[in-house]
């Protein structure tokens, strides 16, 4: 079975998972809606996020901060001076296109990372790079196209000041670095968690939601002793590992998962380790994450920028230091996206082809589903009083129309893992069926029992 990008943008829009953002009025560019499968799906990834990296960790807190932040954040991050991409025009058709991805799809990672706008232009000339759209290989110069979202705070856009929106969130942890260890008893080696929105003005997004201007990111500072260097490396590898682990645990194949170490042209100048986490999209292997050391450079140039002191104080030593910090960079959309792929598959059940998504309980938007047999007063008064039970808890839904057959097939779009059947039989002894989506199995179960099968599968124990 061949998985393909648009498989999963049309079974996404046709089940409610995600639509076509602004679609009554012909559209807008890459933006999509999440529908109510799809916020709840992305709902669940979240608050995996959260349970496994900060509430079950006593080493990491959460945060929440401001998407709009002063724009003197910015300079000192270097987003202003230099968070920008390449671009370039086709002369013939206008297409605009970023350089360095150009290079990168014909020539390979390895020659796209690092170069200059001068090199950047040179290499697609030299190796007569074709427009993706008209296949013509005359281009303007590159020139550098700063990402971020500009807008105005006040009411009057003439005297109203700049503000951006955030192109990440890490900003907003590191301005509160002094907060959150003045407020609270973290003892270095300690991180701060925070998901929320991010704008990037991507000169090329695309590709259903691994690209988009406005997205949403899981990421984590986390600071640690300025040596010695074997712990910092060591706390790295355990960054990767728990990455790792984390992905598979919401579905994701680890065939479809590598490592990319940045080599010496791709570090930024204040980095000496940063790994990626790819994945194998159909459209090829793309970034799903990123894990970088980035020593006390954002620190400090918070420090200098503000002149507040970003300094820690160690409690045994009494040593000051500013902290070196390892940031390990979740993407949501992406992370939903190949929860997405993974999940979707095709097989056949009594001689029919059935599209089920097979998502691990812990993510899949609807936990069970209950069913009366027939549309007969006692059996539906049976289902919609378990329904009541379990809601409460976890995400149910009941459907009571058309055959018994077709109702699963749907829950098995959608990827619920149990479906449960309340019949004759269950008014006398109390039992119903429990249907297994991915064997499609069933077994008679005790209607008291439902809760905690619920509970230990949705759990993993
Ligand atoms: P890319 O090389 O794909 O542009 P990046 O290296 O700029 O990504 P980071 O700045 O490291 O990305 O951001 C961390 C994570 O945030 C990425 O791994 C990705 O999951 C997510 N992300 C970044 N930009 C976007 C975007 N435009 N749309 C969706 N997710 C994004």
């Amino acid at each position: 079975m061949e998985k393909t990008i648009d498989k999963i943008v049309s079974l996404a829009k046709r089940r409610g998972f995600i639509y076509p953002g602004s679609e009554i009025y012909g559209g807008l560019a890459n933006t999509w809606d999440y529908g109510p499968y799809g916020s709840q799906l992305k709902k669940n990834i979240t608050d995996f996020w959260w349970k496994t990296f900060v509430q079950n960790r006593d080493d990491i807190i959460g945060l929440d901060s401001s998407i709009l932040l002063n724009p003197k954040v910015w300079e000192a991050s270097g987003h202003i001076g230099s968070f920008s991409d390449p671009l370039i025009d086709c002369k013939n058709c206008k297409e605009r296109i970023r350089g360095d991805k150009l290079i990168e799809e014909h020539l390979g990672v390895e020659a796209a990372v690092g170069k200059s706008l001068e090199e950047v232009g040179q290499i697609i000339k030299e190796n007569k790079l074709k427009c993706p759209k008209c296949g013509k290989t005359d281009f303007t110069e590159a020139r550098s196209f700063n990402l971020m979202f500009k807008t105005h705070q006040g009411v009057v856009e003439e005297t109203a000041s700049s503000v951006y929106l955030r192109p990440e969130t890490a900003q907003g942890i590191f301005i509160n670095f002094k907060n959150v260890t003045q407020s609270t008893r973290t003892k270095i080696p300690f991180g701060i968690g925070q998901i929320g929105k991010s704008f990037r003005n991507e000169i090329t997004p695309g590709n259903f939601i691994f690209r988009t201007r406005e997205f949403e990111q899981m990421e984590i500072e986390y600071f640690v002793a300025p040596e010695p260097q074997e712990q910092i490396e060591e706390i790295f590898e355990n960054w990767k590992k728990d990455a790792l682990s984390w992905y598979k645990a919401i579905g994701l194949n680890e065939d479809n998962m590598r490592f990319r170490d940045h080599d010496k042209d791709e570090l930024s100048h204040y980095s000496s380790m940063t790994t990626d986490i790819e994945y194998k999209f159909p459209f090829g292997w793309g970034e799903l994450m990123g894990i970088a050391y980035r020593g006390c450079y954002d620190l400090t140039q918070h420090q200098t920028f503000s002149g507040e002191k970003m300094e820690y104080i160690d409690p045994q030593t009494n040593e000051r230091y500013i902290p070196h910090v390892i940031e390990p960079s979740f993407g949501l959309n992406r992370a939903l996206l190949t929860v997405l792929l993974d999940a979707y598959d095709e097989d056949e059940v009594n001689g029919e082809t059935r599209v089920v998504m097979r998502f691990k309980p812990v993510v899949a938007p609807v936990k069970a589903a209950i069913f009366p047999l027939i549309k007969k007063p006692e059996l539906t008064e049976l289902a919609l009083k378990i329904k009541q039970t379990l809601q409460n808890n976890f995400a149910i839904e009941y459907d009571e129309a058309g055959a018994i057959g077709k109702r699963y097939r749907r829950q098995d779009e959608i990827g619920t893992p149990f479906c449960i059947t309340v019949d004759f039989d269950g008014l006398e002894d109390q039992t119903v069926t429990l249907r297994h989506r991915d064997s499609t199995k069933q077994e008679r179960v005790k209607i008291e029992e439902l809760e905690s099968i619920l509970f230990r599968e949705i759990n993993g124990i």
